[in-house]
């Protein structure tokens, strides 16, 4: 284990940098018993940083600003540069997105250039990423172009269903099995309507329009098709995009389907995960490579766009076993592909087992690249998280002019999003103070269904 001693006064970003490198790495209070010591100090006018392992050391420093807010940014930047480079030096590597930890890519290269600097000569020289993942960025503004463009007075409408029919091993969401939970399912469908019903009146009446309309989870069709339709009964405007993750092929049947298609949803994501049978046995998804290829069909029959999200990095696929599953879902065709890098979170089993991926997914990650870019899709959207294998990231691909305007306004935290169920967080974008204030509903069915009216209060004061 290593230890990370420093007086700077934001160390877990620091500490984040640091276990990129050393998985196991921890804070600790004394530079004594530390490997690894960080330290901050203004000199000359100037914040310098010194990075120190033993007798290698690196050092960044630069000139505050009159703003504090950007001062603070620049003392992060700055010290985790610091640490990184010494990191490179010490152990040899490389990381793709270089120091870059825990933040959008995107958002990021848009602050650069408000600062008046090139984004992708200081992402190259200065924070040390790739010059293919400088190039994802660029593409994926490419792709994006006008969809940034966010109308002033709007929001979107996220509504959570917190049910999945079986619990995947790397999922530490807080959805629960609905077998399980099945005594509150009718009282949460019912807590929700209101949730939804007052959540619009409010929108009504604050002249908020609503954009794009986005059901997630959990697996939202994990509920009954009558029950569907009477919480979709409850959503009365009629959005530019309406979304519905589906997610387990398991849960799809043409009742739910027309269910779907009779309240104006137009997308639907069919997530495989994987396309070999045994990787979806061991992850617990309890259905099968065909359920997909079927319930796609089917989705497809009624008339849907849809997104399939694949995982590189999943226990027991190999390199050749998820090219393959890349290749089956570019066979398909559908509209939007994502893939995601395995994030082992707290609350999931894999993590709780240990689970450690020996795949290469970096491999995985510039295969599924090249060969969907080859096959006519393009990068729209993507986000990074932490405990992402080998420090990668998250990509949706789309077809020319099917790019998920949901996606776009979340992901690259552009959209006002007024949120409702379990879990789901409320949040209002304050792009003229460059931050973001967000209102989270409970975590947890109980608490949701209990307090429903304390939360839409808060959600409210949010928007006021
Ligand atoms: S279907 Fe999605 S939300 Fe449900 S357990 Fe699996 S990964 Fe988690």
């Amino acid at each position: 284990m290593r230890h990370l001693y420093t007086n700077f006064p934001y160390p877990p970003e620091v500490h984040d940098v640091v276990k990129l490198f050393f998985t196991d790495a921890e804070l600790c209070d004394s530079p004594e018993f530390a490997d690894i010591v960080l330290t901050e100090k203004q000199e000359k006018g100037r914040y310098v940083y010194r990075a120190a392992m033993g007798e290698i050391c690196s050092e960044q420093s630069f000139e505050p600003f009159s703003d504090e807010l950007q001062t603070t940014r620049l003392r992060k930047r700055y010290a985790k540069l610091a640490t990184y480079n010494l990191l490179t030096s010490v152990t040899g590597k490389k990381m793709p997105w270089g120091s870059l930890t825990g933040i959008r890519p995107t958002k990021l290269a848009e602050q650069l250039s408000r600062e008046g600097l090139d984004w992708r000569k200081t992402f190259v020289d200065v924070l040390g990423v790739s010059k293919e993942k400088t190039q994802l960025v660029a593409d994926i503004f490419a792709t994006q172009g006008s969809l940034r463009n966010r109308k002033s007075g709007s929001a979107d409408l996220y509504v959570g269903i917190p049910f999945c029919v079986s619990r995947c091993s790397y999922c530490s969401f807080t959805s629960g099995e609905i077998e399980r939970l099945k005594k509150y399912v009718e009282p949460y469908v019912e807590a929700l309507k209101q949730d939804i019903k007052k959540t619009l009146q409010f929108a009504r009446n604050n002249s908020i329009t609503i954009q794009n309309v986005y059901f997630g989870g959990g697996t939202p069709t994990s509920l009954s098709a009558k029950q569907l339709d009477e919480v979709m009964d409850c959503i009365d405007v009629t959005p530019v995009e309406y979304t519905v993750e589906a997610g387990r092929p398991d849960t799809i049947d043409e009742d739910k389907l027309s269910v779907l298609k009779a309240h104006g949803v137009q997308r639907l994501s069919v997530n495989p995960q994987t396309f070999n049978q045994s990787v979806l046995d061991v992850i617990g998804r309890r259905h099968t490579v065909q359920d997909i290829y079927e319930k796609y069909a089917l989705a497809k029959q009624y008339g849907f766009v849809v997104n399939m999200d694949l995982i590189a990095g999943l226990p027991t696929e190999t390199y050749e076993m998820f090219c393959y599953s890349v290749d089956c879902a570019i066979r398909l065709q559908p509209e939007n592909i994502t893939v995601h890098t395995l994030a082992l979170k707290h609350g999931s089993k894999l993590k709780e087992q240990g689970y450690l991926s020996e795949a290469n997914v970096e491999k995985m990650v510039n295969y599924s690249h090249d060969a969907f870019c080859k096959a006519g899709y393009a990068p729209y959207y993507m986000y990074r998280q932490k405990y992402m294998a080998q420090n990668l990231e998250n990509v949706g691909y789309c077809k020319s002019g099917k790019a998920c305007l949901y996606n776009i306004g979340i992901m690259e935290e552009l959209s006002d999003i007024l949120a409702c169920g379990t879990n789901a967080i409320s949040k209002r974008v304050l792009t003229n103070e460059n931050r973001i204030e967000r209102a989270a509903n409970a975590k947890d069915v109980i608490t949701y269904i209990q307090r429903n009216e304390e939360y839409l209060e808060k959600k409210f004061q949010l928007f006021c």
